[in-house]
């Protein structure tokens, strides 16, 4: 998208490349995101200019004077409602299981290399997955069955009740936010309506939760077997929400982020680090509604953009 500015024009945008460091002025024009601007005077203190192209993540356009004397204006906001995946999205979770998968190798090592073991449990967790379902609990079942099977019966009692005891530990694990997760929902909550929705063990994810300190911020707290288009839609039905004023914001692909666009909702993908192998999934094409940040903190910025063009 192309958009001319007028000489002098002064200009707000969110990120560190400012001109004018005046992000809570009132609002008088907005372009969005990854626009391409342009005009005939050189830049100076705030004025866009110079007769060259420059292209901003995201800007408010404003009539001169107006940038450092008027106060903050909210964007408007209530119509779009706000979801959250909880693991790997507000706390860690995948460097839990990465750290047990690495003693659990470390237990097996002696009658098998690390990339057999793992695969064998993978195939094992996912041959229950239907039956378990996701979470700490079905995963020790499944290292249990799979540890048996790779020594042919022989584990002792004593390397099972290590496996047990693996599986406790996490589930007793202490909740770690996510860098900028509750200063992001501090800005949030009294904009949007949230909402959390997660999948797995309904009590360890309730759990989790708690600890957090984050369950004020939500309206709704959706745990649920799996995620997948018809979860999603029993939810948006249950809570009377239409696609179009659902956002979805997630670590994962697979469960986060094409369910929801497939209803016809947006998704705010911010990937985590570690991702579990059952998770993975190709990326959408982009098409207006779906979105890719590095940091959730990055998130109100797109969320004021969003509403913005509504
Ligand atoms: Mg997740």
């Amino acid at each position: 998208m192309h958009k001319c500015v007028p000489v002098g024009t002064h200009l707000c945008i969110h990120d560190a490349d400012s001109l004018c460091d005046q992000p809570q002025t009132r609002v008088h024009n907005y372009v969005p995101t990854g626009t391409w601007l342009c005009t005939d005077q050189e830049p100076n203190e705030g004025r866009l200019g110079g007769g060259i192209f420059m292209r901003y993540r995201a800007c408010r356009l404003l009539p001169p004077g107006v940038c450092s004397v008027t106060p903050a204006a909210p964007m408007p906001t209530r119509e779009l409602v706000i979801a959250f995946d909880a693991d790997d999205t507000l706390w860690h979770n995948e460097t839990i299981f990465e750290n047990v998968h690495m003693r659990y190798r470390e237990m097996l090592a002696h009658y098998h290399d690390a990339a057999t073991v793992d695969r064998t449990l993978f195939e094992t967790e996912m041959r229950n997955l239907e039956l378990y379902g996701y979470g700490v609990k079905g995963f020790t079942l499944s290292a249990i069955e799979t540890a048996i099977d790779l020594t042919n019966g022989k584990i002792s009692s004593d390397e099972i009740r290590r496996l047990l005891e693996l599986g406790r530990s996490m589930l007793a694990h202490p909740v770690e936010l996510l860098d900028g997760v509750a200063e992001t929902l501090a800005a949030l909550t009294p904009l949007h309506r949230l909402l959390l929705i997660t999948k797995g063990d309904i009590r360890d994810q309730e759990r989790k939760l708690a600890k957090s300190g984050l369950a004020a911020h939500f309206q709704h707290v959706e745990i649920v077997s799996d995620k997948n288009e018809s979860a999603y839609h029993a939810i948006l039905r249950r809570h009377d929400i239409a696609p179009t004023r659902f956002l979805m914001v997630g670590n994962s692909l697979k469960s986060d982020i094409l369910p929801v666009l497939a209803l016809g909702g947006s998704a705010v993908h911010v990937p985590y680090p570690l991702m579990w192998a059952h998770e993975h999934a190709e990326p959408p094409r982009a098409d207006g509604r779906f979105f890719t940040l590095d940091n959730l903190r990055e998130l109100p910025a797109l969320i004021a953009s969003l509403s913005a063009n509504r």
